[in-house]
């Protein structure tokens, strides 16, 4: 068997080279990372291991002795710079050269950055990585204001834990409510609550002007006049996928780097999987990118099983989860273009879902404090899509 090269050390990366050798593909494998770590977990990033709660060791996939005991080269602090298709090899940044049979690209995301003015002060930071998460804590352990910008799940998270450590936490999002691009108002009005009642200071509809501060970050000021005091800020305001590689190499790329069902790109010994990927789902009849564990593991299996010889049609029921002080948000399907909601139990009990209905389908569901309902939605979801149970099948 040719030999299989990955890129990318992350989620959907290492469950590719170990769904491959569970296939039963004995050829040579390798996994390249340009991070120091083996194989790790984000979500815990901006929830346990930002508390303190857990160490690094606890966010790795596999234990280190599992790459060499599956014939895994697992490659670490070592970046992949070019492709050159034509005589099918790889670049890395250290000078060397991979060949290879297939490729798998499994670069990830970067966390996206918002080019404000001051936002070069020291004090302005991102959150995607341990090393950044370490930065984040040895500064958050010296200052007492945190702000952060974008009131997603990543800056809401991170201002939960922030305000347990103790610290004045400011959320300033543009929108007019939190989670606004994922959750409905309901949804929305819940966690604007929650946040507010811990002490969050959270300025929604806001605009920012500028960074202040002479040398280090000292605060942000808003457009209204108003300026939010803060020694860090922290920019959480969504990811951009790592798609230079592909674009690079002259594959289909647009905003993702596009694959086919079998995870494959327009080159066909070329694979992407994970966030870096975009992919049309039959299910949502449309284009779609991920940024979800459930993905990134479930497209490296197809990619896999597709590089093993089967045949297979990636087109996920997507699901999602979010912890905030304790709360547990559980997604379960894509609720974008839904036309109406069911709001069930409630929202003051801290215990309540919300069924999302589009054309008088039931496309989606929120559910806060309520796995079982998450876990039945997941199935129900699916199992209404499936085409021999419609009723003109
Ligand atoms: P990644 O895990 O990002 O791995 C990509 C790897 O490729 C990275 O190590 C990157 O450095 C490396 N790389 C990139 N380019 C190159 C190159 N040229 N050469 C070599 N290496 C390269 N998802 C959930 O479902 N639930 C959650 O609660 C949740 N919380 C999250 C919290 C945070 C703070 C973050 C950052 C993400 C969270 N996610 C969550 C998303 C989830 O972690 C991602 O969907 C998942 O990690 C995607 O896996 P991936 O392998 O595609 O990308």
């Amino acid at each position: 068997q040719e030999e299989v090269v990955i890129v990318g050390a992350g989620q959907a990366g290492a469950q590719a080279a170990q769904s491959l050798r569970q296939g039963g593909f004995e050829g040579p494998l390798r996994l390249i990372g340009d991070e120091p770590h083996p194989p790790y977990q984000r979500p815990p990033l901006s929830k346990k291991y930002l508390a303190g709660d857990i160490g690094s060791e606890a966010l790795w996939l596999r234990p280190p002795a599992f790459f060499s005991t599956n014939a895994i080269d697992f490659i670490p602090n070592t970046r992949a710079t070019a492709i050159d298709r034509s005589k099918k090899r790889l670049q890395l940044e250290n000078g060397d050269t991979l060949s290879y049979g297939k490729l798998i690209l499994a670069t990830g995301t970067n966390a996206r950055w918002l080019p404000l003015p001051g936002a070069d002060k020291p004090g302005v930071v991102t959150l995607r990585s341990i090393s950044d998460v370490d930065a984040i804590r040895a500064k958050l352990s010296e200052c007492s204001a945190l702000a952060i910008i974008g009131a997603g799940y990543i800056g809401l998270e991170v201002a939960a834990v922030a305000k347990s450590m103790g610290k004045r936490v400011t959320v300033i999002e543009a929108q007019d409510r939190p989670m606004k691009r994922v959750v409905s108002t309901p949804v929305s009005d819940f966690f604007t609550k929650l946040h507010q009642n811990n002490g969050i200071d959270l300025k929604l509809n806001a605009s920012i002007e500028t960074l202040e501060g002479d040398g280090h970050v000292t605060g942000v000021r808003l457009a209204d006049g108003e300026t939010v005091p803060a020694e860090l800020v922290l920019i959480a305001v969504g990811a951009i996928p790592n798609d230079d590689l592909a674009h690079g190499a002259g594959l289909d790329v647009d905003n993702g780097v596009l694959v086919d069902g079998a995870g494959q790109t327009s080159d066909p010994y070329i694979y992407a999987v994970g966030d870096c990927t975009r992919f049309y789902s039959t299910r949502y009849e449309r284009s779609i990118r991920m940024e979800s564990v459930q993905n990134a593991i479930d497209q490296a299996k197809a990619v896999a099983q597709s590089i093993l010889g089967a045949d297979v049609d990636y087109d996920p029921l997507p699901w999602f989860w979010s912890d905030q002080y304790d709360i547990k948000l559980q997604i379960a399907g894509l609720s974008e273009g839904y036309d109406d909601t069911i709001v069930v139990g409630e929202p003051d009990d801290n215990k309540f879902y919300v069924a999302y209905l589009k054309a008088g389908q039931l496309i989606a569901v929120d559910s806060i404090n309520a796995p079982r309902s998450h876990m039945m939605a997941r199935r129900v979801i699916g199992e209404l899509w499936r085409d021999d149970l419609l009723p003109d099948a």
